[in-house]
């Protein structure tokens, strides 16, 4: 039996540099507002994925409603989403009064599928805005979905909070959106604890994002308002952090991948099958999981393989409940191809599975032999 030390899903890798920038911001008593590192982490992040604007913000969801902002959605409008994702995807759409419409996936990637979205179009040619997910770092067909939003003249939200460096037919994901998001938070590829960013090329849409993201202040001598502001920048120290966690990016992807190669070698001979993706991306296998065969269902549970590693003190987790099973979307619409619910048959069939980098080759092999031990 090995010592029960939890092995997690995803948790924080810090390496050191973090601090470099920290006491940087220390040294110079720069702690706040804003400052070196705040415009240092929105530039690198930039280059980095080849967007000319970023702005840094406190959260994913922070910047997914300035996007939705940005878009111009206003009470009644409606914007169709990708239903199998975290809450966090659509719910700023409420924020502003706004109505999801929600759109089912593919089972090759499991994210927002192209067909469901064309014709929800015919459905709702009024549509301002679309906002899709990868979901677990693997990317949509983000060219063919953004392709489809400039033929309806809609705004494209990317939310690249768990893709961040995965790539699509060579090209970064959080780039294929008019506007486009990620998070730090403490679960995601790279961490700042907790943070955000909003980027785009459209060099106007930053600047105002910006300008709502500390209190709508108008260029006046005294503090004067014409609109609705909020507190909503990151901080010097967070995105210290940020720069840090950015120089071993492209390290968290290759041991993400690792394990992912290590799960897919491990339970070949089970009924199961590994998260899809498409063979002209390259997702950042942020979360590894998979999903039980049909067939074998009625004799192993999800549940029961959850409270086996949970004894061993190992996390894993459903696959997030899609939007438009969720009780608070009850209203909402959903389009599907042909009668299919293929987000509802990956929701029952599936488990997110440890895929934390400090997790040891042995710790892994562990976890492959106790999922195993369920079969
Ligand atoms: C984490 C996450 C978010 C939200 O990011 P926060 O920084 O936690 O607000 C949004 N969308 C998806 C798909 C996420 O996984």
């Amino acid at each position: 039996m090995r010592e029960k030390k939890r092995i997690y899903l995803s948790s924080p890798t810090m390496h050191g540099d973090e601090q470099k920038y920290i006491k940087e911001a220390f040294d110079t008593n720069w702690i706040a507002p804003l400052g070196a590192n705040v415009d240092g982490f929105e530039r690198e992040m930039a280059e980095y994925l080849g967007v000319n604007h970023a702005a840094a913000l406190v959260s994913g969801t922070a910047a997914i409603h300035l996007a939705v902002k940005l878009a111009g959605i206003k009470p009644g409008d409606i914007v169709l989403c990708s239903s199998l994702t975290f809450s966090a995807t659509v719910n700023p759409v409420s924020y502003e009064g706004g109505i999801q419409v929600f759109i089912d996936s593919e089972r090759h990637t499991w994210n927002m599928d192209p067909r469901a979205l064309e014709k929800a179009f015919e459905k709702y040619p009024n549509c301002k805005c679309v906002i899709v997910a990868n979901l677990y770092g693997t990317p949509a067909k983000l060219d063919e979905i953004r392709t489809i939003c400039d033929a309806h003249n809609v705004v494209m939200i990317e939310d690249a909070a768990e893709s961040l460096s995965a790539t699509y037919k060579g090209r970064q994901t959080g780039t294929f959106g008019h506007l486009n998001v990620l998070s730090f938070n403490g679960n995601k590829l790279i961490t700042t604890s907790g943070g955000g960013m909003l980027l785009s090329d459209d060099e106007e849409a930053i600047k105002k994002a910006r300008f709502w993201a500390t209190q709508a202040r108008d260029p006046a001598p005294w503090y004067q308002h014409s609109e609705i502001g909020y507190n909503y920048r990151m901080s010097n120290i967070v995105a210290g952090i940020g720069r840090g966690q950015l120089l071993h990016l492209d390290e968290h992807r290759e041991l993400k991948k690792a394990i992912y190669l290590r799960y897919k070698e491990g339970f070949k001979v089970l009924p199961v099958s590994m998260n899809p993706y498409s063979e002209c991306s390259e997702p950042n296998f942020w979360l590894s999981c998979f999903t039980i065969n049909k067939g074998v269902m009625p004799y192993v549970t999800l549940e029961k393989i959850h409270l086996v590693l949970e004894k061993e003190n190992i996390e894993s987790r459903p696959i997030w409940k899609p939007m438009h099973l969720q009780p608070v979307y009850a209203s909402r619409d959903y389009v599907t191809l042909d009668g299919e619910d293929v987000g509802r048959d990956i929701f029952e069939c599936g488990l997110c599975l440890p895929s934390d980098i400090k997790m040891t080759e042995e710790e892994q092999q562990y976890v492959i032999a106790t999922i195993k031990s369920c079969f």
